[in-house]
């Protein structure tokens, strides 16, 4: 497997890629590889003739009183796991390679980005798309993996990819939990062995309301009543939103559908996590 910091390199050996009528698949990360992301490296194997993971954590897209500072980072670790996951390359470049100075461009999506997270974390998405931009074009993928965890970022990417006629086939790879529930994240491990129990409530709340509108509850106001009253029943969890949207759209669904999806975040202590379900149709 190769390590490729600089962009002017990695796109060299992009281009030699694609002039060998290779295909190439991105599989866009921050790093601190868990289970999750090696399923979304795995997957992109078998789609395409050669993988790239860029490995990033992007400053543009964590707010000033976010966690960017202690996000973990272990690039040894990550590339042996890479290695072992099918992975062709690692794109690891650097924050100023990235941004060198004088860097103003900004790209952003609207209307999208202004609920849920987009709501939460003011700028968030725009440093998203903006990376995600740069890493379409620096790669030229004719493939890309995001996890669905990552609900609301799937939906703005379509639509980036979508909107900029970029011919890169969007693949939403199913969410990836521990034994117990839990949806994986790099975040996992600054929750407490208390605050990891608080966590599970998430993965129950959704399964609870699969439960509900499968046994006929199709307003979507009551169940999220419900589910936030569940939530919360539970001290430790502090709840950010809890809402029920079409899965591509974003718009609230009042009577449930096919694509109804319940999206949650909620804080354990200082820790953000997100979580996600469909409610009426098999994930
Ligand atoms: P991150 O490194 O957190 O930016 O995540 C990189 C990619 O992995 C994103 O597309 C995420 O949606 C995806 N991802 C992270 N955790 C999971 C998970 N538990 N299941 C599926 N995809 C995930």
């Amino acid at each position: 497997m190769d390590l490729i910091e600089s962009p002017s390199a990695m796109t060299s050996w992009a281009r030699d890629q694609a002039r060998a009528g290779k295909i190439i698949a991105l599989v866009p990360t921050m790093g601190a590889f868990h289970e999750g992301h090696l399923c979304l490296m795995r997957h992109a194997a078998g789609l395409a003739d050669r993988v790239v993971v860029s490995l990033f954590v992007n400053p543009l897209q964590f707010g000033p009183r976010e966690d960017l500072a202690r996000y973990p980072r272990n690039l040894p670790r990550d590339l042996e796991l890479a290695a072992g996951a099918k992975v062709d390359l690692v794109f690891a470049p650097a924050v100023d390679a990235m941004y060198p100075q004088g860097s103003l461009t900004r790209v952003q999506v609207a209307e999208l980005t202004d609920t849920l997270c987009g709501a939460r974390r003011p700028g968030h998405f725009d440093g998203v798309t903006t990376v995600v931009a740069k890493l379409f074009n620096i790669v030229g993928p004719q493939v890309a993996v995001f996890g669905r965890k990552d609900l609301q970022q799937l939906a703005v990417i379509r639509r980036l990819t979508l909107d900029l006629n970029w011919a890169v086939e969007i693949i939403g790879h199913p969410i990836v939990r521990e034994a117990d529930g839990l949806a994986m994240s790099s975040r996992n491990i600054y929750l407490t062995p208390a605050g990891r129990c608080s966590a599970l409530a998430l993965h129950r709340v959704i399964n609870f309301a699969r439960q509900r509108a499968a046994t006929g509850e199709a307003d979507a106001a009551a169940l999220t009543a419900e589910v936030r009253a569940r939530l919360l029943m539970d001290p430790a969890v502090r709840v950010d939103y809890v809402s029920i949207v079409h899965q591509h759209r974003l718009v609230a669904t009042p009577i449930l559908t096919r694509d109804s999806v319940l999206a949650l975040a909620v804080f354990i202590g200082t820790t953000r996590l997100i979580d996600n379900g469909l409610l009426l149709t098999e994930e």
